[in-house]
Order: structure tokens, then sequence, then C-alpha cells
């Protein structure tokens, strides 16, 4: 005898329809991972670490990036 291999879904009621789903998937954007502003210079940083602009980390001045000309 042959077998019906059919698995059961949960078949939804109605359709959904373009304003449920789109007021559904209004919430569904994702925002940048890991991100802070630097407290200093106001530039998108990672958080924990030394701002890569104006080299401030804690509103201290960490490390020197005033712009030093190349001469070799
Ligand atoms: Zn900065």
């Amino acid at each position: 005898m042959m077998t019906l291999n059919i698995q059961l879904f949960a078949v939804p009621f109605r359709k959904v329809s373009k304003t449920r789903k789109r007021m559904r998937r209004a919430h569904n954007a994702m925002d940048l991972p890991g991100v802070t502003k630097c407290s200093n210079c106001g530039e998108v940083i990672k958080p924990h670490r030394v701002c890569p602009k104006c080299g401030n980390y804690k509103g201290k001045e960490i490390v020197n990036t005033t712009k030093e000309e190349n001469e070799d």
C-alpha cells in the first residue's frame, strides 16, 4: 500500500493584507550594530575604543592624531 507523505501545516485562516503585512514589518528594520558616537567629535565609532578620528577616549586624548607631514 502506498503511504501518503503529507505533512500537515497550520494554515492561515485569512490572507494577511498588504497593510497588515507592512504594519508588522515596520518594526523589522535593523539598526547599525554596535555603534556609538564619539563624545568629543561626534564621529560614529565602535564602543569602548579610542576614536580613530580625534584619538579621544573617555574625554581624554589618548592618541595624537594631528596630521604629521610625511618627510622621507
Ligand atoms: Zn572623536
